[in-house]
């Protein structure tokens, strides 16, 4: 009854009382998203592995007006996952209606030069990470018959790129995934669907610029033109603004029509 009134005497949002969960949310793409959310009225689950920028993502939502928490969140590990996820959906309705499998890291070097354990543990955070709390979602989202599963792959989830091997597999890998998922949730009127950014400047990229330059002998500003905004239509980054909208879509797309696609953002740089 208090959605009813509420939608009717001022407008409450998008998201208006949806728990929203986002992975990796103390920077970057996932803090922009949580932002956004909680713009369209959501309660946000800021969940993360460092609790003072969890916490700062949130004071920066309650500035804005809205709601949200933080949870400790370290997507490898399962138990840490249950957690996070009952933290926030006792403390918002018991349900969860969004669930962003956004965190992420990124290795560096060519794969003569790749340890086992660099490539097991960028594969751990996006592949194990994605497939944990996509279990651990839909034990709340199919009871509920309702959902929506929100993958941040990559254009790497599609191409290849040197010196990114446990990236690439990792993104293409959730792909995968995230297909398999949407086959299987649909039953339960839960989608799951993909964002595959082209770079966007965060502290992900930024770490990136010496580490390329460096392995590929040339310049960080060649890095930037020639490899990170190559072929785009205006040279520039994607926005982190652009991403949330992209995701607020899927967040709030009314049906199955669309569950088990992928959403390129790329400035033109790369179509399928
Ligand atoms: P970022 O480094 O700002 O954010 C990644 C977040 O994931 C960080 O907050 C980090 O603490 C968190 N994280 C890492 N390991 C974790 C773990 N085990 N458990 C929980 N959290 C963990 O980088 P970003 O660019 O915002 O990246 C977010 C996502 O977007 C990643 O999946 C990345 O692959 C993807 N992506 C980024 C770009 C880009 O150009 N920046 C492009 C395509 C896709």
């Amino acid at each position: 009854m208090q959605r009813f009134f509420s939608t009717i005497t001022k407008n409450p949002g998008r998201l208006f009382q949806q728990t929203v969960i986002v992975t990796g949310s103390g920077s970057g793409i996932g803090r922009a998203l949580a932002l956004g959310f909680a713009k369209e009225g959501a309660n946000v689950g800021v969940t993360g592995r460092t609790i003072k920028a969890l916490d700062e993502t949130v004071e920066m939502i309650k500035k804005q007006g809205g709601n949200a928490m933080s949870a400790f969140m370290d997507v490898t590990n399962e138990k840490s996952i249950k957690e996070a996820v009952d933290k926030v959906t006792d403390k918002y309705n018991d349900r969860l209606d969004v669930m962003v499998m956004n965190a992420g890291i990124q290795h560096i070097d060519p794969i003569h030069k790749l340890d086992q354990k660099d490539w097991r543990k960028v594969l751990s955070v996006h592949l194990d990470g994605s497939f944990l709390c996509t279990k651990e979602a839909v034990k709340k989202m199919y009871p509920q018959k309702s959902g929506s599963l929100i993958y941040i792959g990559s254009v790497h989830s599609k191409r290849a790129s040197k010196l990114k091997a446990p990236y690439c597999s990792a993104k293409h890998g959730m792909l995968g995934l995230a297909r398999v998922v949407a086959k299987e949730a649909a039953e339960y009127n839960v989608k799951a669907n993909l964002i595959l950014p082209g770079y966007v400047f965060t502290p992900l990229v930024e770490k990136q610029i010496p580490e390329q330059a460096k392995e590929l002998g040339i310049s960080e500003k060649e890095v930037i033109e020639k490899v990170m905004l190559q072929d785009r239509f205006n040279s520039s980054f994607i926005s982190l603004n652009d991403l949330s909208e992209i995701a607020i879509f899927f967040a709030t797309f009314p049906s199955l029509a669309i569950s088990g696609q992928s959403l390129i953002a790329s400035h033109g740089s790369f179509f399928v």
